[in-house]
């Protein structure tokens, strides 16, 4: 597969459509090779080898050929419905909200968020920080573990000394 990357919350659109192109013919070489928001909805392209598939449009459903460009057509459809109803955030339920540059598929959480990569990056960058404070309170708890069971083992010993089962009732 190509390099292709949708946001956060369409990542399982694209996930489907990639395994539904993996159901295809293989000599159609069917790959989706490109992924890009258009008017604030998921736009899949692929490639495909047609060879000499005729292209019947004129006949009836039920004598049609498969034809990779109409599959690509119906993956494309699906994503593309799929993505008018799905926060590019989050993957929760969204609506296309804005216009022109600025129309996007948001929940009501993430409506404010307008461009979906800068978004992404600033979510990582926190994560990396909450990741590195979640690392020092582990660090922080393994010392004072430690420092816990010094204590209990420094209890244990006055105890075992003086007979006493609370060392803190002798002052
Ligand atoms: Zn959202």
């Amino acid at each position: 597969m190509s390099e292709i990357s949708v946001a956060s919350g369409w990542q399982h659109i694209l996930a489907e459509a990639v395994e539904e192109a993996s159901r295809l013919p293989p000599e159609w070489c069917f790959e989706i090779t490109h992924a890009e928001t258009v008017d604030g909805a998921l736009r899949l392209s692929a490639t495909y080898v047609s060879g000499d598939i005729p292209l019947d449009d004129h006949l009836p459903p039920e004598r049609k050929m498969p034809h990779p460009w109409r599959s690509m057509m119906r993956i494309r459809e699906n994503a593309k419905q799929q993505s008018l109803v799905t926060c590019e955030c989050c993957g929760r339920e969204g609506r296309l909200v804005g216009v022109g540059d600025e129309a996007r598929v948001r929940c009501g959480r993430h409506e404010y968020v307008v461009d979906v990569a800068e978004w992404e990056e600033k979510r990582a960058s926190m994560r990396t920080m909450f990741e590195t404070e979640e690392g020092a309170v582990e660090h922080f708890r393994q010392d004072y573990g430690k420092g816990v069971d010094m204590m209990r083992d420094l209890q244990t010993a006055v105890e075992q000394d003086s007979g006493e089962p609370d060392p803190t009732s002798k002052h």
